[in-house]
């Protein structure tokens, strides 16, 4: 089995989005990451994402508000953040806390510097399957993989186990869009073991340790997965039990080094993207 690593795709997104970067390097785009609290998921992607900004030449700032901030404060420090000529892009980690109207904080968050496709605007575009739009990070970063690994795409039967707004909504419209023939899996489906293999590109977003194993997996068949969770020993793990499956499996990414890696680069892509927009280029 051929194990697909991020930081292979990553380094190819770097070359695009230094090309990409070429006459603005006398104001490198700014990314602003908003975070309500300090839960370790988010600090750890806030991280990883400053980290990986540096390492682009692009700028980013951490704009982080106490847990228990008032909704309507929270609303006006997001809307001049919004509104700063001096951010690029943003990035709103979630979920929010409760009393923050998560909707509300969508609806105006800018389109053009919506970088993780939060906002209406955005999610219609990816539903229409418009180039102009920005889809989540996550979801672009399955397609990125595919992509870099020369997988063909086009007339493929894709399953993706997952139906979340992040990840597994839009990245069915993705890959629809590049012309795979598309099921989408959730809680409710009967038989998921069999959908699976019938899978020649099957994607993982369940958020459930080690969920998939070599039943999951047709033979030859292109594993991603997407999850990212902790096993019962406490260590990093995806939702594909990965041991299991080689041997299986012509191709899989690994957790962690597989897809988590690649979207903090398509964020730094969606970045430029929006630098050149919002500068006519
Ligand atoms: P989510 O909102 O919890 O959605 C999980 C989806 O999986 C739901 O649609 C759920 O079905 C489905 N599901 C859960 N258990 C299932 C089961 N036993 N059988 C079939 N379907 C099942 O999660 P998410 O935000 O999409 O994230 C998914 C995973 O990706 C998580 O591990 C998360 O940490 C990871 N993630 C990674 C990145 C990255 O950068 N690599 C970014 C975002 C998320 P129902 O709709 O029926 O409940």
């Amino acid at each position: 089995m051929e194990v697909l690593k991020g930081a292979a795709v990553t380094a190819a997104i770097k070359e695009q989005v230094q090309g990409m970067m070429e006459g603005l390097e006398g104001q490198p785009p700014k990314l602003a990451i908003v975070r309500v609290g300090e839960r370790p998921d988010d600090l750890s992607y806030e991280r990883g994402a400053m980290k990986r900004m540096e390492a682009f030449g692009l700028r980013a700032q951490s704009y982080a508000f106490p847990e228990e901030i008032n909704g309507e404060d929270f609303k006006e420090a997001f809307a001049a953040i919004n509104r700063d000529p001096d951010v690029t892009g943003i990035l709103l980690l979630k979920p929010l806390p409760p009393q923050i109207p998560e909707r509300e904080i969508e609806a105006i968050i800018d389109p053009a510097k919506d970088l993780d496709g939060i906002s209406p605007v955005n999610m219609a575009k990816v539903f229409a399957g418009e180039a102009d739009g920005f889809a989540p990070c996550t979801a672009e970063a399955v397609v990125e993989v595919l992509k870099a690994y020369g997988i063909p795409i086009s007339g493929k039967r894709a399953v993706i186990v997952g139906r979340s707004l992040v990840v597994g909504r839009p990245l069915a419209m993705l890959l629809l869009k590049e012309n795979a023939t598309v099921t989408v899996c959730h809680t409710r489906t009967k038989n998921l073991e069999e959908e699976c293999r019938r899978a020649e590109i099957l994607v993982a977003a369940a958020g459930r340790a080690k969920m998939l194993g070599a039943s999951h997996v047709g033979e030859q068949a292109v594993v991603i997965d997407v999850g990212i969770n902790v096993d019962e020993d406490g260590k990093l793990c995806g939702d594909v039990d990965f041991a299991s499956i080689d041997g299986r499996a012509a191709m899989a990414t690994p957790v962690p080094g597989g897809v988590g890696a690649v979207t903090t680069a398509v964020l730094a892509k969606h970045l430029a993207q929006a630098a050149k927009r919002s500068r006519g280029l």
